[in-house]
């Protein structure tokens, strides 16, 4: 086992070795993809995100076998490069924990089960908070939870090199590393450019439009006020950054027309 160090952090202790294949095992609502937001975004392997990927539709259960079929290819490619993969799945099928098991040793990657035994209680009432399609009904939540605590001790025979509960490892940390390093990156401290003029521009409209925007010299269409030029191949649009848009202080933009 191995404890290791994240940048300007203190040292975690956690039973997590990399690079390893992590499989998350809980039911709908013990908090699987908070705990996998913990890692970086392509470490993990979302089933929910491949169901949307194949099908629009994060809960669409008839999408299922497409979605493990693509989940599992890139299984493959990752575990062929050792990288560090987080399955972000109930995982409470014994055939699903097998091939995952499987798949790991052919690469030579140690497995880690990580087992949020969220209380069933607490897993049924999280649904509420849910979109409609993302609800799971009571009785398969209370079913995978049941799954979950039977086959909790014969993980390490199913070929798992580690068993973690979710209780023994520490991982708010890197939680707050995750998200706040795109801020450290927005803002220079990083030791890069930051974003300078953009910051406002993307935390307005986002990371999407920064490449396509351009603050033009042209403020006495404004009034004064600063103007962007926002083109995306023949099309063009001007904006005026307006200090207080409302007359109450808040920040806005306007679409100038000619
Ligand atoms: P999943 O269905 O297992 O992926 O569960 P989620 O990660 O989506 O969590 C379900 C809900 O519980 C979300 O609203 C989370 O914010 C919340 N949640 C999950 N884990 C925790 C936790 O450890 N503490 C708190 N306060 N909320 C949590
Ligand atoms: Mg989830």
């Amino acid at each position: 086992m191995k404890t290791f160090r994240l940048d300007n952090a203190l040292p975690l202790n956690t039973t997590i070795p990399e690079p390893s294949l992590i499989c998350l095992i809980g039911a709908a609502g013990s908090g699987k993809s908070t705990w996998a937001s913990t890692w970086p975004d392509t470490q993990v392997l979302e089933l929910d995100r491949f169901r949307a990927m194949v099908s629009d539709d994060g809960g669409c259960q008839e999408s299922t076998a497409d979605a493990v079929f693509a989940l599992q290819a890139v299984l493959e490619a990752r575990l062929a490069r050792r990288k560090m993969t987080v399955i972000d799945a109930t995982n409470c099928e014994k055939s699903v924990r097998a091939d995952l098991v499987a798949t790991a040793r052919r690469h030579g990657l140690p497995t880690v089960a990580l087992v949020i035994a969220t209380l069933a209680d607490v897993c049924v009432e999280r649904q509420e908070g849910r979109p409609a399609n993302r609800q799971v009904p009571e009785h398969v939540v209370r079913a995978q939870h049941a799954a979950m605590v039977e086959v909790v001790p014969g993980l390490p025979d199913e070929g798992f090199d580690y068993v973690v509960g979710a209780e023994g490892i520490s991982r708010l940390e890197a939680l707050l590393h995750c998200v706040s390093d795109s801020r450290r990156a927005d803002l220079g401290w990083d030791g890069g450019e930051g974003l300078g003029d953009l910051l406002l521009v993307r935390r307005y409209f986002g990371p999407e439009i920064l490449p396509l925007w351009r603050w033009r010299d042209a403020s006495v269409l404004a009034d004064g006020d600063r103007v962007a030029e926002v083109r995306l191949g023949a099309d063009s649009l001007y904006l005026a950054q307006r200090t207080d848009i409302d007359g109450e202080g808040d920040v806005g933009f306007e679409v100038l027309v000619a």
